[in-house]
């Protein structure tokens, strides 16, 4: 345990993950903007540029909660066609475990015009309800942190990839900065439970967020994980000194 916080034992992970998101859905792009300082959406911009989306490619975007990722992604990919695009357009399939994100996912869509090139499914990371070789890239933003066993989640994406598909991992990481990792850790652990307090009434759910965090695998350890489901030329890319990372390999 990390300034008295005991970390949540994994038969109790799940439930917590789903009441976590239950309370929060709402409230939660708010709260990702006051938390990071709106830094998340330049993290998501830098995984949708290092992917570089095209037109006719067909995306799962895997805890993909309330649609940042697969908006950008048909953006980009609409932007990078041009008018050919129009005929050939990019697809994404939305995976979240929490039917509550998701409902404020298809909402925000129709908000931001994206009537077509989006399904929403609901459906664990862990155990992909689609066949082997759907995709031809896959992305995790945040979500992978999550879920009860990465490793499973991760197999499973190498499972629901295509040969020659992409697999990217945006998440929270290590701090590779000394001085700024033990800021970070008091910013994590008493600024950002009293946020969430504040914001959205539920210190809990970001003490977990925090907690969260300090239980993920390390940046080389996660390519590790990665290459061990199958990726090959797995890179990674540090964001903000390593508050996040973004991981990269193919299927090959
Ligand atoms: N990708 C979005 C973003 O970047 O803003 C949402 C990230 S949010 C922090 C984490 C999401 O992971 C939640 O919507 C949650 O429901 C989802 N999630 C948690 N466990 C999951 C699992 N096992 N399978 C699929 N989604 C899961």
């Amino acid at each position: 345990t990390h300034f008295g916080y005991r970390s949540v034992p994994r038969a109790e992970k799940a439930g917590m993950v789903r009441q976590v998101f239950d309370s929060v859905a709402d409230k939660y792009d708010l709260m990702n903007d006051l938390m990071s300082g709106g830094i998340h959406r330049i993290w998501k911009a830098a995984l949708i540029d290092w992917l570089s989306p095209r037109p006719g490619q067909h995306l799962i975007d895997v805890a993909g909660g309330t649609g940042d990722i697969a908006f950008r992604f048909l953006e980009r990919a609409a932007k990078v066609g041009g008018e050919g695009a129009k005929s050939f357009p990019a697809r994404v399939t939305v995976c979240d475990i929490n039917a509550e994100m998701l409902r404020v996912g298809r909402r925000r869509a129709a908000d931001r015009g994206h009537l077509s090139g989006l399904t929403w499914t609901c459906g664990d990371a862990q155990f992909l309800p689609f066949p082997d070789g759907t995709f031809d890239a896959y992305t995790i933003a945040f979500g992978l942190r999550n879920v009860t066993d990465p490793q499973l989640a991760l197999n499973d994406a190498f499972r629901a990839l295509k040969p020659g598909g992409r697999y990217m991992c945006l998440e929270f990481s290590h701090v590779v900065v000394p001085v700024f990792d033990r800021i970070y850790d008091a910013y994590s652990f008493t600024v950002l439970p009293g946020l969430g307090q504040m914001v959205a009434g539920d210190r809990a759910a970001y003490e977990y967020l925090a907690e969260s965090i300090r239980q993920f695998p390390p940046q080389d350890e996660l390519a590790a994980m990665m290459r061990k489901a199958g990726f090959e030329n797995v890179k990674y890319r540090n964001l903000s000194g390593g508050i996040a990372a973004i991981h990269s390999g193919w299927k090959l």
